[in-house]
């Protein structure tokens, strides 16, 4: 049985763009969405072995110390010809500087030495496992995706992360090349292309009721 969350959220991040992203997501529901990081939590260690793990280690840590309901989210890219990596370790393979340039140029470099060189063989998603855990340790989980191809070389300024690289299906602009709006936000004012609009409106099914 899924619970309904009225009230206070905390959110279990500490990345000050996921944290906006969120908490414009949850201002219909009328949610006061205060973050991990002013509350001065430790940042768990992510030691699961896929998104819903991770997601799930993240909140559940954040709704014991606060004893509230705590959201957490984790993400990343799964590359067909790279056998699903990076995959959880997205954020990783951009190194402690974060130089995802870096990280696209070796997606890029192993697609090569693997001949996916044509669009069916250059075939990825990007994952996003939302989680929210309650103090007595129930859980609500959902997990969306969505679909594209690798383009090479990288296209447009925006968004962040493997955005300039991934063509979702069905467009001919990258994400990259896409307003935030357009690929982060709900219809009627976005599309609710991104994996992560895609969860949080299977979340929204559950556990959120518009005001
Ligand atoms: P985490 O969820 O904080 O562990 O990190 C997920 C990583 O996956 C991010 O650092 C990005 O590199 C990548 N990622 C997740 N979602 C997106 C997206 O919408 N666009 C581009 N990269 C993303």
């Amino acid at each position: 049985m899924h619970r309904r969350i009225t009230g206070k959220l905390v959110i279990a991040t500490h990345n000050p763009g996921k944290l906006a992203e969120m908490k414009e997501l949850l201002a219909p529901y009328g949610i006061e969405a205060v973050s991990a990081g002013d509350l001065g939590l430790a940042e768990p260690d992510e030691t699961g072995n896929d998104f819903r793990s991770n997601a799930a280690i993240k909140a559940i840590a954040a709704a014991r110390a606060t004893k509230l309901p705590s959201f957490a989210d984790d993400s990343g890219i799964v590359v067909d010809a790279l056998d699903g990596a990076p995959g959880i370790y997205s954020a990783r393979w951009a190194g402690p500087t974060k130089d995802f340039t870096a990280a696209m140029t070796r997606i890029e470099r192993v697609l090569q030495e693997r001949g996916a060189t044509t669009p069916d063989k250059r075939k990825a998603h990007f994952v996003s496992a939302l989680c929210v855990a309650w103090p007595d340790d129930h859980l609500d989980e959902v997990e969306a995706r969505v679909d594209g191809t690798l383009v090479w070389p990288p296209r447009g300024t925006a968004g962040f992360g493997y955005d300039p690289m991934f063509l979702p299906d069905g467009h001919s602009r990258t994400f990259g090349e896409m307003e935030s709006i357009e690929k982060h936000g709900l219809p009627p004012l976005g599309l609710g292309l991104s994996h992560r609009a895609r969860a949080f409106v299977k979340l929204a099914e559950i556990c959120l009721e518009p005001r």
